[in-house]
């Protein structure tokens, strides 16, 4: 036993470590609000800083800890109203801490059957949240990305045209997708070999939701130009603007032409464990699949998504692989080894960070989240809405709410640079973090309302500063 190993192993050394990392979290979290959201620097100098301190090798962990919490960016700050990532709930983190300490991989039973089991349990209480019947079941995955890739790859298993597993796509297949989805729809069916000819963008309307009547129109012309459409991906909602598609719609037509339907709940699918909000997701129990991030809208520390199916049964077709140093019956459906049904092979255990939220608030707590955070997006709405020097993109219908600032007399172009301009000043300045996005080539500041603890104070000063950063 070398000297180095021994220590990196101390159990002493660890209980120090640990009480003092806990410590300076549970006082960053007291006095989150007394300093800025974010200490922007440029990439370059970030880089520098950490080049220099990567010269020493030092025992001491704690210069280390807080230089780490001082240059990252604070979501659990009130202010935090940028990209839909979670400030985690402590007890999630501390659940985080447990999984990683652990390492158990999870790819089969035995390497994780903790783990296993409450992952058979989460997605139990998902399934029944979305509405879905006793058939349901699914897994957790690593990603909104990954999750909505792997419900497309069981989807063209199951509504393609023939077996792609085995034989490759021997016809020209395509996705329906709405044009305002996110990114990764686009990146799963090119991954998938589709390419630009297999993904089939339905025009959304002024409220950025998809136009289901021009699906049939739609479906003509691509059987026409010999597509065979085996999926339809809806939004709940979409990343910019936050708007729900018509969930009910578009299963209307995904059942009379027997497409599979996998609706991307990354951020909005959440809002099925809100009394207040799960009516936005009418319909969602007639997807066969349903995506929905936990680090995003419950609280959790990324990277946990549930991908659920309406047949759980349908989730064992998506690999149809052979591992057998890993499973000698690799075609059984077995729930307890999750790695035939997932991407990865090792996987984190993610189920522990859900359950133990669960466990000890109840599922009352993901409601709590989400209806809060709503609600807020709807104050914050009628706050812009009564100031006529802003302009709202859309009527939110979460949490996500992008506006623009007016200036009489500029042109649109103008106006671009200016919005652009003032979320370039704010970040700089670091009292608050938003972010910007172009819509229909408008850009807007995007607020994303993520905490809890922002209330209409914050909110109000982020306008006053918008109006006032540039005078
Ligand atoms: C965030 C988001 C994704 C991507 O999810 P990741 O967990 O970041 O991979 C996909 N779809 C929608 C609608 C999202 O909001």
């Amino acid at each position: 036993m070398t000297e180095l190993l021994y220590n990196a192993y101390n159990p002493q050394q660890f209980r120090q470590q640990g009480h003092l990392l806990i410590d300076l979290l549970a006082d960053y979290l007291q006095n989150i609000d007394k300093q800025p959201v974010i200490n922007w620097k440029e990439p370059k100098e970030q880089l520098k800083l950490w080049e220099t301190d990567a010269e020493q090798i030092n025992e001491d962990v704690l210069p280390f800890f807080n230089m780490v919490l001082a240059d990252s960016i604070h979501l659990h700050h009130k202010k935090y109203m940028g990209h839909q990532v979670s400030p985690s709930a402590p007890l999630a983190a501390l659940s985080s801490l447990l999984s990683a300490f652990l390492n158990n991989g999870m790819a089969v039973y035995e390497m994780g059957a903790t783990s296993s089991a409450l992952e058979k349990i989460v997605a139990a209480i998902f399934c029944k949240a979305i509405g879905y019947t006793e058939k349901a079941g699914g897994f957790l995955t690593s990603g909104g990305t990954l999750a909505n890739l792997t419900a497309l790859l069981c989807a063209r298993q199951i509504c393609g045209s023939n077996d792609t597993w085995h034989e490759g796509n021997q016809e020209k297949l395509a996705i329906m997708v709405s044009e305002e989805a996110h990114y990764c729809i686009d990146r799963a069916a090119r991954i998938m070999g589709l390419g630009t000819e297999g993904i089939i963008k339905v025009p959304a309307d002024k409220n950025f939701v998809m136009q289901t009547d021009l699906l049939e129109n739609l479906l003509e012309a691509a059987k026409k130009e010999g597509k065979k459409v085996f999926a339809i991906v809806g939004s709940a909602c979409s990343t910019s603007t936050g708007s729900y598609d018509n969930l009910s719609e578009i299963a209307n037509f995904a059942e009379k032409h027997q497409i599979w339907l996998h609706i991307d709940g990354a951020h909005g699918g959440a809002a099925v464990f809100s009394e207040k909000y799960k009516y936005l997701l009418k319909g969602v129990e007639r997807a066969n699949s349903i995506a929905i991030d936990c680090h995003k809208m419950l609280m959790v520390p990324s990277i946990t998504t549930a991908l659920l199916f309406k047949d759980e049964d349908d989730s064992y077709l998506t690999f149809a692989q052979k591992a057998q140093y890993l499973w000698d019956n690799a075609d059984e459906k077995e729930w307890h080894n999750y790695g035939k049904r997932t991407f990865e092979c090792t996987k984190l255990m993610m189920s522990i960070k859900v359950y133990s939220l669960i466990r000890t608030y109840g599922i009352q707590i993901f409601d709590d989240f989400v209806t809060t955070l709503y609600d807020l997006g709807k104050t914050f709405a009628s706050m812009i809405l009564a100031n006529k020097n802003f302009e709202l993109a859309t009527e939110p219908s979460a949490n996500i709410v992008c506006f623009s600032l007016k200036v009489a007399n500029f042109t649109q172009e103008q106006l671009n640079r200016h919005n652009s301009l003032i979320r370039k000043k704010i970040i700089e300045k670091g009292d608050f973090y938003i972010v910007q996005t172009t819509i229909r080539g408008k850009i807007y500041l995007r607020t994303t309302l993520m905490n809890p603890f922002t209330t209409e104070k914050e909110l109000g000063e982020l306008l006053y500063q918008v109006e006032n950063i540039l005078l």
